[in-house]
């Protein structure tokens, strides 16, 4: 069985591909390397022993695009190849509704001329935007605040009109929660160009040394602390779920949207408390204003995931951290 990976050389990208070679699946990879390099994949082919096809093209090339199907059989696409800066999305929304959108249409009109009708896509949390926690699949989506979010939400209702009007098609839409951590060898993981915007991409840079404190997202919420609550997801649970979905896509039709998280919240000073117990350094933190469009709390029912994939996360929040700290030290300016 041969998957297509769009943005395989990204972060989630990358952890699946290990999934899936080690699943005995053929993989291609689709990636512009906008934000990545290639030298994760030979990582990837290091870490498994086994060899992966790649090709460089932007998923918004219909020709590239066109070329690859036509050159390769491929059974189902795994399409993660996004952009995903949740600020700079609202400074450069049409960059996002062109790379995501377009990009995402033109991906699916290849696959159809392709007789491809297999995919599953890396949705996110964002979609429920102000609904009671925790979130669950039957909720009405699509409140949401800002043009990243805006994105996934159009593309689930794009491949949902899409099923409609041809029921050969099997889609699956994996809202993911909040990844965090790496692969266990240290030799991929999560390495954002620039000062990142995430908080534990952020919490590793202070503690090797790379930025000189974390500040924490406002510490008056209405939570146990104060600060905001996420489920997070070791990032290598969640190439797993890909594996679930991708067999589930593979053996039927239809449409269905999972959440994939842990079901628990954790603070932001969990993570911290967490991130400095597995790291042995103290973290430089201050407390500051809230981030203008932070949801309070939210976290994942993901139950619909472990009846209907078999699925369900096993990695906490130490190894998350151990994790994240290991890929930190092994690559201290990232990976080149
Ligand atoms: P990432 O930036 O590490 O990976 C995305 C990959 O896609 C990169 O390698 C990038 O070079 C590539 N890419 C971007 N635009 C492309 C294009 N037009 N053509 C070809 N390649 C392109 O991001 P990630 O964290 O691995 O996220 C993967 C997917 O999951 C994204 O769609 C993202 O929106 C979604 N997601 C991520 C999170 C998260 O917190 N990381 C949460 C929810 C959903
Ligand atoms: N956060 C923080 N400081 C940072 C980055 C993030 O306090 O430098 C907080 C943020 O307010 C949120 C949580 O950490 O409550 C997770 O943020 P992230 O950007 O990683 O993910 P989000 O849930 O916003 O997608």
């Amino acid at each position: 069985m041969t998957i297509l990976v769009t943005g395989g050389a990204g972060y989630i990208g990358s952890h699946t591909c290990v999934e899936l070679l080690n699943a005995g699946y053929d993989v291609i990879v689709v990636d512009n390397y906008y934000n990545s390099v290639p030298e994760v994949l030979n990582r990837v082919e290091k870490i498994t022993g086994k060899s992966l096809k790649r090709y460089e093209c932007d998923i918004r090339d219909r020709q590239g695009l066109e070329k690859i199907f036509g050159e390769n059989d491929v059974d189902a696409v795994i399409h993660f190849a996004g952009l995903k800066a949740v600020g700079e999305s609202s400074q450069l929304p049409l960059l996002y509704y062109e790379n995501n959108i377009s990009g995402s249409v033109t991906l699916f009109e290849v696959m159809e001329k392709y007789n491809c009708k297999k995919i599953v896509f890396s949705s996110s949390a964002t979609v429920y935007g102000n609904n009671p926690i925790p979130y669950k699949e039957t909720m009405t989506t699509g409140d949401v605040s800002n043009p990243y979010g805006r994105t996934k939400h159009f593309i689930e209702q794009i491949l949902g009109d899409v099923y409609k009007a041809d029921n050969e098609w099997s889609i699956s839409l994996l809202r993911y929660f909040n990844p965090i951590g790496a692969h266990e060898s240290g030799l991929i993981g999560e390495d954002p160009n620039g000062i990142p915007n995430n908080l534990m991409p952020y919490i590793a840079r202070v503690a090797i040394g790379r930025l000189p404190q974390l500040t924490v997202f406002g510490g008056d919420y209405d939570t146990k602390d104060g600060t905001c609550i996420r489920d997070y997801i070791h990032v290598v649970d969640l190439a797993k779920a890909h594996l679930c979905a991708v067999a589930k896509i593979l053996e039927g039709t239809g449409i269905d949207a999972y959440n994939i998280g842990n079901g628990v919240g954790y603070s932001v000073l969990d993570i911290v408390h967490a991130f400095e117990k597995a790291s042995g350094k103290k973290l430089n933190y201050v407390i500051g204003d809230r981030r203008a469009g932070d949801l309070p709390a939210f976290y994942a029912d993901a139950t619909k995931a472990n009846k209907e994939l078999g699925w369900k996360a096993e990695l906490g929040i130490d190894k998350m951290c151990e994790d994240t700290w290991n890929f930190q030290t092994k690559n201290p300016e990232g990976i080149k």
